[in-house]
C-alpha cells in the first residue's frame, strides 16, 4: 500500500483528532504517503483531498471536533456520487482509506469497497457507543464527562431550591450515556430506551425519595426513551406529583464538544495506529475496536448487522440500589 487517505464523517466526536494524528503519523512512519479528505465523503466527491505530513497533525491531540471537518453527504449515497468519489481517489492514486464515523459512514464505506475494491478500515467515532465490535466508541467517555460536569452544576441549584430536574442526554437509540452518567452523578432515576419504566413507577420512586427527605432529585432521560423526551415525562410526572418545583434541561450539542478525555485521546491513538497497521497487513472492510482492553478487528458487515445490549447489568442494578 502506497497512499492512504483518512476522513471523518457523520456526527463529530471528541477524540477524532487523536485518531487522525495517529493514522497520519503511523502511515508516514511506514513510508506511506498520507492524505486528508475534507468534509467526509463530500471531499471525495469535490476532490478536496490534501497531502498530510507529520507536522500537519501537530497540536491537535487535545482539540474537540475534527480538523478534517465532517459532513452528511447525500450524493455519496447515489451510484453516480460513488463513481465520482472513486474517480477522484484513482486520480490521487489512493489505494487505502480510513473512515472515522458511525454506522452511516460504515454503510457507505462498505458499499464503496464492494463496488470498487477500495481497501477500507473503519474507526468507530461516535459519542453514542452504539456500535458492535468496540466496548467503547471514540468520544463516548468525553461525552459522559461533559454530562456529569453539567449535572453537578444543576445539582447545586436543584438542592438549593428543592427542585426536581429532568435532564435529557444524547445517545440516539442507545442508553449508554444516560446509564453511565446516572451512576457518576448520583441521579435518582434514569429512563433508558432499553428498559421500560412506567411513569407510575418513576413517581413512586420520587415519592419515596421525598418521604425520606431528599432535598432534590435528578432524573436522567435518554433522548431515545420510548415514552417521550424530558419535557413529556416531566409534564406527566407533574400532573400527579408536585412535591418539588420541576425543571427541564436538554443538554444538547454541548455533549459533542470539548477537549477529549485522556481515555479518548488514548483510544483514538490506538485505533488510528491499528487502522493503518490493518491496511498494511492487507485487511479491508474491517472496523478496529476495543474489546476487553485489546484492539480487535470486526468485519464492517458484522458491526452493522449485529445488535448487542451494551448496558452493563451491574450498572443497571446499581441505579436502583444506590439511588435510595
Ligand atoms: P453518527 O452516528 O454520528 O450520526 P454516521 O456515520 O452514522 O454518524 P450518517 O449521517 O448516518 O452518520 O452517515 C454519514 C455519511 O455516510 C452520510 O452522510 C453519507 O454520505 C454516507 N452514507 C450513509 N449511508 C449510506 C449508504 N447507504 N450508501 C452510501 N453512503 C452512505
Amino acid at each position: 500500500i502506497k497512499n492512504i487517505a483518512v476522513l471523518t464523517s457523520g456526527g463529530d466526536a471528541p477524540g477524532m483528532n487523536a485518531a487522525i494524528r495517529a493514522v497520519v503519523r503511523t502511515g508516514i512512519y511506514h513510508g506511506i504517503n498520507m492524505f486528508g479528505v475534507m468534509q467526509g465523503y463530500q471531499g471525495l466527491i469535490t476532490d478536496n483531498i490534501k497531502p498530510m505530513d507529520a507536522r500537519s497533525v501537530s497540536n491537535i491531540l487535545h482539540l474537540g471536533g475534527t480538523i478534517l471537518k465532517t459532513a452528511r453527504c447525500l450524493e455519496f449515497k447515489t451510484d453516480e456520487g460513488q463513481q465520482i468519489a472513486y474517480n477522484n481517489l484513482k486520480k490521487n492514486d489512493i489505494d487505502g482509506l480510513v473512515v472515522i464515523g458511525g454506522d452511516g459512514t460504515f454503510t457507505g464505506a462498505k458499499r464503496f469497497s464492494e463496488t470498487f475494491g477500495v481497501k477500507v478500515i473503519g474507526i468507530p467515532g461516535t459519542i453514542d457507543n452504539d456500535l458492535v465490535g468496540s466496548d467503547f466508541t471514540l468520544g463516548y467517555d468525553t461525552a459522559i464527562n461533559t454530562v456529569i460536569e453539567a449535572i453537578d452544576k444543576i445539582r447545586d441549584t436543584a438542592d438549593a431550591h428543592d427542585r426536581l430536574f429532568f435532564i435529557e442526554v444524547m445517545g440516539r437509540d442507545s442508553g449508554c450515556i444516560a446509564l453511565r452518567s446516572s451512576i457518576a452523578s448520583g441521579a435518582e432515576a434514569v429512563l433508558l430506551p432499553e428498559k421500560e419504566t412506567s411513569v407510575n413507577e418513576l413517581i413512586e420512586k420520587l415519592a419515596l425519595g421525598a418521604a425520606t427527605k431528599k432535598s432534590s432529585s435528578i432524573v436522567i432521560v435518554a433522548e431515545g426513551h420510548k415514552q417521550g423526551g424530558a419535557y413529556d415525562i416531566a409534564k406527566r410526572v407533574k400532573e400527579t406529583f408536585d412535591h418539588y418545583d420541576t425543571k427541564v434541561t436538554i443538554l444538547g450539542h454541548l455533549q459533542r464538544g470539548g477537549s477529549p478525555s485522556s481515555f479518548d485521546r488514548i483510544l483514538g491513538s490506538r485505533l488510528g495506529f491499528a487502522a493503518v497497521n490493518a491496511l498494511i497487513a492487507g485487511e479491508t472492510e474491517q472496523m478496529v475496536g476495543l474489546k476487553g482492553n485489546e484492539i480487535k478487528l470486526t468485519s464492517i458487515r458484522e458491526a452493522l448487522t449485529a445488535h448487542s445490549f451494551k448496558l452493563e447489568p451491574d450498572l443497571m442494578e446499581m441505579t436502583e440500589v444506590l439511588s435510595i
